[in-house]
């Protein structure tokens, strides 16, 4: 089977979080198989001054709204690259801090058209188009549309995982035009969203199975709270629907072998590195006394991902003799409340705002807690990868977090972590007072992090999963019986840990105007 795999971001080349992991590992998986894959992507400024890649075809011409753009290819190894330095060749991949780049939609409607070009001028025939997000979501469309007829693309479908429903490339009505679309398509069954033209709908009505990743995400995502107004749509598409959650990368993230710690380490042997990598964090941070608690947060600064609820339990936490670190870049009003909040406790609190690829190891492997307040969560990595690396994740149960962690059973020594049922600071203090308590037992606490050391997080299973989707998109198997999809309900109750209350709601923003 040939897999063309299109993805807005792709680690090690780009990455704004765990799509760029996920597309990866995925790729690499596969490619471990009979199967062939070919990685298109964006070559972005950062990809063109960190990787150089030869150039590999071209150029080649899409047209958008009457004007044709050229585009070059550039490749490494099984990894295509598009060239168009008017659209890429920026700081970053899809906006600063103070909002997104504005011509984004012509920025992914050429990438959505080049994706076939690069395949052709490849010469490689997919059979499925795998493609990731709203970036790519026309994909599935000019799948049916432009090449339609083209005896190249004959036989190929597509498959559209969504990684985030926050995010749907939501835009004026007039881009339908330059992005070349019969405008018959407009109309709410069709790419039309309240007046507007939305990428990422349009790719689940025109993929031919849908992904999404982690089996309680799928079921969210067709509830009103976590559909982003696109509910409605998914419970329409759930018979396409599937959840798979993600994996890690085994030899990217394995405190056995990291290079970017000081010490390694594994279950099997005593954990005295973890502590050596502790104390290298601590001093990097400059906390006073080394010896507290190390509570950590990584990830996108984002209404997401709860960096404010954490920030607000930080006063407390360092007067209850926890020292917290935030490594994050994102939204500049959580980067400067983050950065008052280490100004307010120096030696307690420490920050670093940015993108610190190899500093994050540390963290994962240095920390003794690992906080995820997100207030929801598709399927998220830095669980898994916390727990890969023996820092128990005090998280809130929601999409991939509740399944992928399992609440700590104080009777059994049963869990890898501590979840609580709601991302507020309520409910995360309570949580992380129950975690430091267990902390407080070493034995105890040494079970917790075996059992999450322990887990596999691989992609051989989620891999396996993806081909099976893809069988049953080229009609090589029948499809699987779509999963129920879930009531619509509250937070799960908890089993084991501390009593924990339930208030407020987990709403999140409407989708984003990308
Ligand atoms: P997202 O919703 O952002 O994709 P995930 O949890 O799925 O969240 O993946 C986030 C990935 O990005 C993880 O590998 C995490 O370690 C990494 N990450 C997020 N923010 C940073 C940062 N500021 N510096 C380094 N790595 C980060």
């Amino acid at each position: 089977m040939n897999v063309l795999m299109a993805a807005p971001e792709v680690f090690p080349y780009a990455k704004t979080g765990g799509l760029a992991d996920a597309a990866a590992s995925l790729a690499a998986e596969l490619a471990r198989t009979k199967h062939k894959v070919l990685v298109v992507l964006p070559f972005y400024r950062t990809v063109k001054e960190r990787f150089p890649a030869p150039s590999a075809g071209g150029p080649f011409e899409v047209r958008m709204g009457g004007v044709a753009f050229a585009g070059m290819l550039r490749r490494r190894e099984n990894v295509v690259f598009i060239e168009c330095d008017r659209f890429y060749d920026r700081p970053e991949l899809y906006g600063t801090a103070s909002g997104d780049y504005p011509d984004n939609p012509q920025r992914f409607v050429f990438f959505s058209r080049a994706v076939f070009e690069a395949a052709r001028l490849c010469g490689f025939r997919p059979d499925i188009i795998h493609c990731h997000d709203w970036q790519a979501g026309l994909a599935p469309v000019y799948l049916k549309t432009v090449y339609g007829r083209d005896p190249f693309f004959a036989g190929a479908r597509s498959v559209l995982t969504i990684h985030n429903m926050g995010y749907q490339g939501v835009f004026p009505a007039e881009v339908m035009r330059m992005a070349g679309l019969p405008g018959d398509l407009f109309n709410p069954e069709g790419v039309e969203f309240y007046g507007k033209m939305n990428f990422l709908k349009a790719g689940i009505i025109w993929a031919d199975s849908l992904t999404t990743v982690s089996p309680t995400y799928a079921n969210q995502i067709q509830t009103p709270e976590h559909g982003f107004g696109l509910d409605g749509v998914l419970r329409k598409r759930a018979g396409r629907l599937r959840g798979i959650a993600n994996g890690i990368d085994d030899c990217l993230w394995n405190p056995a072998r990291d290079r970017h710690i000081p010490e390694n380490y594994s279950p099997g042997n005593d954990l005295a590195g973890k502590a050596a990598c502790k104390k290298k964090l601590s001093s990097l941070c400059g906390f006073k006394d080394p010896a507290r608690p190390l509570v950590s947060f990584v990830g996108r600064l984002s209404y997401q991902k709860g960096a404010d609820i954490a920030a607000a339990v930080a006063g407390e936490a360092v007067s209850e003799g926890v020292n917290l670190l935030f490594l994050g870049k994102g939204d500049e009003r959580y980067q400067r409340e983050l950065e008052a909040l280490g100004e307010r406790y120096p030696g307690g609190v420490y920050v670093r705002v940015g993108f610190d690829e190899e500093f994050s190891h540390l963290v994962y492997a240095g920390s003794d807690i690992f906080l995820m307040p997100s207030r929801y969560e598709p399927c998220g990595l830095g669980q898994m990868i916390a727990l890969r690396y023996g820092t128990p994740p005090v998280a809130a149960d929601t999409g991939g977090i509740s399944d992928t962690v399992r609440n700590y059973l104080p009777l059994s020594g049963d869990g890898t972590g501590f979840l609580f049922p709601e991302a507020s600071p309520g409910s995360l203090r309570q949580s992380l007072w129950y975690a430091l308590c267990v902390h407080r037992q070493a034995e105890r606490w040494e079970g917790v992090i075996r059992n999450g050391m322990s887990v596999d997080f691989s992609w051989r299973k989620p891999a396996a999963r993806y081909l099976e989707i893809y069988k049953e998109a080229l009609g090589q198997v029948p499809r699987e019986k779509s999963p129920v999809p879930a009531p619509l309900r509250g937070p799960r109750p908890l089993k084991g840990s501390s009593t924990l209350k339930d208030t407020g709601s987990l709403k999140g923003p409407g989708p984003r105007l990308d």
